[in-house]
């Protein structure tokens, strides 16, 4: 990025930057990934752009659908322009179907899909390895209130609505996704973050047999080997669609 911006907060799959309005962000999506808390990194050129192009065009499906979310413009391919938010130390996990995590912690067997979406709330905090954590010690530890806890678990299942048709239409099943999100200068609760392959769980249904194909960050995570080709295929059929 240009120097005339200052770099406010790197994490692993980003940088933030001011912007020429202070109400705004630079937000540059970088090509490394990590899973497992970062015990396994790696880089994967244009996976920032990619995930910066699936992002930019689901942010602007939900704000059709009338969703608050941060996004603002894209600046160029892997850059796009966002509301400054304080962002609420929380992950919020939506699981349709049972895979990953769940399935590691419980007898829920993987595949299941399940009656009804299942929200799972992680505390983001690298040191303590971001614990799944419940409504009682959001509470305890003041994080938000319970009144904006309800808000955002609101907001995420109509998300979730919204985004399993996006999917459908392009042949992929929404297995599960997080979510991250923060206030506005207004003190509104806007949906921050990305959404992309590296946070959502999108299975292929455009193939005969019943193997499980995941065209997202499984892929790294289980060394599946072709991430790339799995997010542009993603990004293409997004733009196939349009
Ligand atoms: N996820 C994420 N960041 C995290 C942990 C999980 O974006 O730090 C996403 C992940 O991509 C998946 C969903 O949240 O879509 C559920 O992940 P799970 O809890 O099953 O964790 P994992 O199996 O990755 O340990």
């Amino acid at each position: 990025m240009n120097n005339k911006y200052e770099l406010i907060y790197e994490g692993k799959a980003k940088k933030v930057f001011s912007y020429d309005e202070s109400d705004k962000v630079l937000i540059e999506f970088k090509d490394d990934a990590t899973a497992f808390n970062a015990l396994k990194k790696a880089k994967f050129e244009g996976k920032g752009k990619l995930n910066c192009l699936i992002s930019a065009k689901i942010f602007e499906f939900l704000i059709q659908k009338n969703i608050p979310t941060h996004f603002l413009e894209l600046k160029n391919e892997n850059t796009m322009v966002a509301q400054k938010i304080k962002v609420i130390p929380l992950e919020i996990v939506l699981r349709n179907t049972a895979y990953g995590s769940l399935c590691k912690q419980t007898t829920i067997e993987s595949g299941t899909v399940l009656a009804k979406p299942l929200i799972d709330f992680y505390l983001k905090n690298d040191d303590l390895n971001d614990p799944l954590i419940t409504k009682d010690r959001i509470e305890l530890m003041n994080i938000i209130s319970l009144e904006d806890l309800d808000f955002i678990v609101d907001l995420t299942l109509k998300i979730n609505e919204f985004l399993k048709s996006f999917f459908k239409k392009i042949k992929l099943q929404l297995v599960d996704f997080k979510l991250e999100f923060g206030y506005d200068l207004k003190n509104n609760i806007v949906l921050g973050d990305e959404i992309s392959p590296d946070n959502c769980r999108l299975w292929d249904l455009n193939q005969n047999s019943d193997t499980i194909v995941s065209l997202d960050k499984d892929r790294f995570r289980n060394d599946l080997g072709g991430l790339i080709e799995a997010y542009s295929e993603i990004n293409r059929r997004i733009n196939n669609s349009m």
